[in-house]
């Protein structure tokens, strides 16, 4: 069956590899549609900090094999998986870090979610990391399932209240997402940042209260112009970009959040003017992955159609494609996600 590694900087490989075996506890996925992540993006084009390299980590499909002990799932069960699950009762994870349980990074996927078919672990099976997918949630929705739970992480992580303003930095899938779900908490003013006019584009049509190229001189004068002159309470840094960062806390007011949603390059170092985040007394807050209750939230607001995220999927690669698929992903001149699909195969 083919699978895809990173083979090297910048360089992706569709293998050829045995079709992986399960152990008792374990379920097998016939992958179907698998979203491209800009943290995928990182571990191809960048330096990526984390500790895994697997390509593909939101990924749906059907249960094609389940081991003998696995009483809640069966063959032809359509599924969204999580490949990281924590442990939810170690010292991190009963202070809500569940994104830095030890046992969080050590679930994964089996060769990755980018491949024909991988093993979702015992663990993963038995701790709330598959969910059964209703038959009105296509494949490609389901994908989103796991980029929407990173954001909505975000959200729960800050504080914030109805009638808000918001600058999301970075006019990408998740970008957006942010913007539908800053709709969904009453956020008032919505604004988009980015240096892509196609991205700036097809955020206009979320009815937001302007896209602003992030390069343009007169940035800051516009977002105080809607905000009686304070700066916004969020900011939402949903790009790798150090600049972003460095401007967030011009954007922000005083006493505002901002939120480190986006993946950095490893060892990436900023100047910043720490005197002005004291005496402005700005909250930084990042935000890493997701954990299953955000999952859970994330399902349910597509599941009964708060949020359509089916809007936000602008290609689709097979497979086999994959390669071409990230190299477009990377380049995004054109594109908001991008999913790789797996075909039905007869066997
Ligand atoms: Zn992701
Ligand atoms: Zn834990």
């Amino acid at each position: 069956m083919k699978a895809a590694y990173v083979r090297g900087p910048s360089n992706v490989e569709i293998k050829n590899v045995e079709r992986p075996q399960i152990d008792n506890g374990d379920i097998l996925v016939k992958m179907r549609a698998c979203g491209v992540c800009g943290s995928d993006l990182e571990k191809i084009y960048g330096q990526y900090n984390q500790p895994s390299m697997r390509l593909g980590h939101e990924p749906a499909g059907i249960v094609s094999q389940v081991g003998l002990n696995v009483k809640n799932f069966k063959t032809d069960d359509r599924v969204f998986v999580h490949h990281h699950v924590p442990c939810y009762s170690c010292y991190l994870c009963l202070h809500g870090n569940e994104t830095m349980c030890q046992k969080y990074s050590e679930t994964n996927l089996t060769p990755c979610g980018l491949a024909e078919e991988f093993v979702v672990p015992e663990w993963n099976v038995s701790h709330g990391g598959v969910i059964k997918l209703p038959a009105h949630i296509s494949f490609e929705e389901a994908a989103m399932i796991e980029p929407l739970a990173c954001c909505i992480r975000a959200w729960n992580k800050i504080k914030f209240k109805k009638g808000d303003s918001v600058a999301i930095l970075g006019a990408g899938p998740t970008g957006m997402m942010h913007v539908m779900i800053s709709k969904i908490f009453g956020i008032k003013e919505i604004f988009c940042l980015d240096i892509n006019d196609f991205r700036l584009n097809f955020a206009k049509q979320f009815a937001i209260t302007e896209a602003i190229r992030s390069t343009s001189a007169d940035v800051y004068q516009k977002l105080l112009s809607k905000t009686q002159n304070r700066g916004v309470d969020v900011v939402m840094v949903a790009t790798g970009s150090l600049d972003a960062i460095t401007q967030s806390i011009e954007f922000v007011r005083k006493g505002g959040t901002v939120v480190l949603f986006g993946v950095p390059s490893r060892d990436a170092k900023i100047f910043m003017d720490v005197s002005k985040v004291y005496s402005k007394e700005i909250t930084i807050t990042p935000s890493y992955a997701a954990s299953e209750n955000d999952t859970n939230t994330a399902f349910k607001l597509i599941e009964d159609r708060t949020i359509d995220v089916k809007r936000l999927i602008t290609h689709k690669f097979d497979l086999s494609e994959s390669a071409k698929a990230l190299e477009y992903a990377h380049q995004g001149n054109d594109s908001m996600k991008i999913v790789i699909t797996n075909a039905e195969t007869l066997n």
